[in-house]
C-alpha cells in the first residue's frame, strides 16, 4: 500500500472548504455560449416565460409558449424548434434566434458484457463527465454526475482523484436523464434523436423492456456520479425538479436517491427542498479510520452525521436512509466494525438499510477488496440485528463503469500530480 498523503496537514483547523455553506472559488465558471443564444434546457417553465417577457411577448403570451415549450421539451423530447407544431411557424424562428435547446453531447458509448451502459460526455465548453446506465431484471437505474471531477477526495474513490473542474449546470444534470431516454429509445416515435440511439447500441430489439407501468427502461436515477451533489446543492435541487415534476419529466421522488459522502449543514435542505431518497457514503465506523478514507469526516465527524441522518426529513421505516459501506481490506471490514455499525444505527435509532459495496479496483488504488468471506461475515453480523444489509453487485467493471471507477480520460494524472492534488484538498479540508 502506497502512503501518499499526510493524514494530518498542518494547516489552520478553521480552513473553509469548497460548498454551499462554506464556498471557495470553484475553479471554473460556466463559459457563456459566443452566439449569446439562452440555454432552456434546464430552467423552470416560470423562468422560460420571464425570458419569453423579456424577448418582447406580452406576459399572456409569454406563459402559453412557455407551457408548449415545456412540453416540447420534457414530454416530447424534442431539440428543434421547428418540431414543435403548435406553435406558428412565424414564431419558430423567432426562438431559434434567442434561444437553443441544449444538451450535452455524447462522445463515447461503451457497453458492459453485463448490459451495464457508460457514455462519456460533453459539455458546450468542452468539459468530460460520465453518466451510467445500470440494467436490472425489475428497473434501470440512471447514475448522474453532479460535478466534473471532485473538490472531495475519498482515498478509494478515482473520482477523488480529478481536480473540480467545474459544477455542473442543471441543464447539463437534467441532460443526462434526457439524453439517456434518446439512447434508450424512450421520448415518442418521431422526436427523438435515432442517431444517438443507434451509436449508444440501444435500438437493438433485445433492448425494448418492460419495467415500468408506461414500459420504460429508465425506472431510477441515483445521484451517484461524477461529484458530490450536495456541494453543488442549487443545480442539483433545479435539476431534480425538472426530472419530478409531472409536466417534466414526471420520475417519482420515491424513484431517486442522492449520494452524499456527508455534507452535513446541506442535508436537511436537501430532505425539505428536494425530498428524494438519501443515500450517505459512512464507509467507516471510527474517527481514525473515516478521517483517512473519506476525509470531509474531519470537518463533519460521525456523530454530527449520523445525528443530521436522524433528523432528515422524510426519513422513515417505508424510506430508510442508505448506509454505503465499501468493503476495504483490513481497513474498515473487522466483525467489530459490523457491530460497532449496528451499535451506531441503533444508538441514532435510524431506519436504516446498509449497502454492502465492494471495494472496484483503478489503477493506483491504495486499497484491496475485503474477501469475499469477509463480506459475507460482515454482512451477516448486520443481517442478524435485524438490518437488511445487501452486497452491491459490482456493475460494468470491465468499462470502468463501477462505483468509484468514473474519471475521465482527459483528467488522468501522474502519481506524483496525485499526491500533490490529494494534498491540496485535505488542506481545504483543515
Ligand atoms: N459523491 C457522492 C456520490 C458519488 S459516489 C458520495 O460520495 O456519496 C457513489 C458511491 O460509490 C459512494 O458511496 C462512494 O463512496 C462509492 N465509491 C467510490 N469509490 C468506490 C470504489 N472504488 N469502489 C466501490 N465504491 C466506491
Ligand atoms: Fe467525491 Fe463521492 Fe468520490 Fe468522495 S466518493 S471523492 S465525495 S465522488
Amino acid at each position: 500500500m502506497q502512503s501518499q498523503i499526510d493524514p494530518s496537514p498542518s494547516l489552520p483547523a478553521n480552513m473553509p472548504i469548497a460548498g454551499h455553506v462554506d464556498p471557495v472559488p470553484v475553479p471554473r465558471e460556466v463559459t457563456p455560449r459566443e452566439d449569446g443564444r439562452v440555454d432552456l434546457i434546464g430552467l423552470p417553465k416560470k423562468q422560460i416565460a420571464a425570458l419569453f417577457e423579456t424577448a418582447g411577448l406580452d406576459a399572456k403570451a409569454a406563459k402559453l409558449r412557455a407551457k408548449q415549450v415545456f412540453h416540447w421539451l420534457y414530454h416530447r423530447g424534442v431539440t428543434d424548434f421547428e418540431a414543435m407544431t403548435d406553435i406558428a411557424k412565424t414564431m419558430r424562428p423567432w426562438l431559434s434566434e434567442r434561444f437553443v435547446i441544449g444538451r450535452p453531447e455524447i462522445v463515447e458509448a461503451q457497453v458492459s458484457t453485463d448490459g451495464t451502459r457508460k457514455w462519456l460526455l460533453r459539455t458546450a465548453d468542452k468539459h468530460d463527465f460520465e453518466m451510467v446506465f445500470i440494467p436490472d431484471a425489475d428497473r434501470g437505474t440512471l447514475c448522474v454526475s453532479s460535478q466534473v471531477g471532485c473538490t472531495l477526495n475519498c482515498r478509494f474513490c478515482h473520482t477523488g482523484t480529478m481536480r473540480l473542474v467545474r459544477n455542473l449546470t442543471p441543464g447539463e444534470i437534467v441532460g443526462q436523464v434526457m439524453l439517456a431516454r434518446v439512447a434508450l429509445g424512450e421520448w415518442p416515435k418521431g422526436s427523438g434523436d435515432t442517431r444517438l440511439a443507434t451509436m449508444a447500441g440501444l435500438d437493438d430489439e433485445e433492448d425494448e423492456g418492460t419495467y415500468s407501468s408506461d414500459g420504460r427502461l429508465l425506472t431510477n436515477i441515483v445521484m451517484m456520479g461524477m461529484g458530490e451533489p450536495l456541494y453543488n446543492f442549487d443545480n442539483v435541487r433545479d435539476a431534480l425538479k425538472l426530472v419530478m415534476d409531472g409536466d417534466g419529466l414526471a420520475l417519482s421522488k420515491r424513484r431517486i436517491t442522492l449520494s452524499t459522502s456527508g455534507v452535513v449543514p446541506m442535508m436537511e435542505r436537501c430532505g425539505e427542498e428536494i425530498g428524494v431518497n438519501l443515500a450517505v457514503s459512512l464507509h467507516a465506523v471510527t474517527k481514525d479510520v473515516r478521517d483517512e478514507i473519506v476525509p470531509i469526516n474531519r470537518k463533519y465527524g460521525i456523530d454530527e452525521l449520523l445525528q443530521a441522518c436522524s433528523d432528515y426529513p422524510g426519513a422513515s421505516n417505508a424510506r430508510r436512509i442508505t448506509f454505503e459501506y465499501v468493503m476495504l481490506k483490513d481497513k474498515n471490514d473487522s466483525d467489530d466494525d459490523a457491530r460497532e455499525l449496528v451499535r451506531l444505527i441503533r444508538q441514532y435509532k435510524l431506519p436504516a438499510k446498509v449497502n454492502l459495496i465492494p471495494f472496484n479496483p483503478w489503477p493506483g488504488a491504495p486499497y484491496e477488496c475485503s474477501s469475499p468471506e469477509r463480506i459475507k461475515s460482515f454482512a451477516n453480523i448486520v443481517f442478524e440485528a435485524g438490518i437488511s444489509a445487501p452486497v452491491r453487485t459490482p456493475r460494468g467493471r470491465d468499462i470502468d463503469a463501477a462505483c468509484g471507477q468514473l474519471k475521465t480520460a482527459a483528467e488522468k494524472k501522474s502519481r506524483a500530480e496525485l499526491d500533490r492534488l490529494a494534498e491540496e484538498k485535505m488542506a481545504a479540508l483543515g
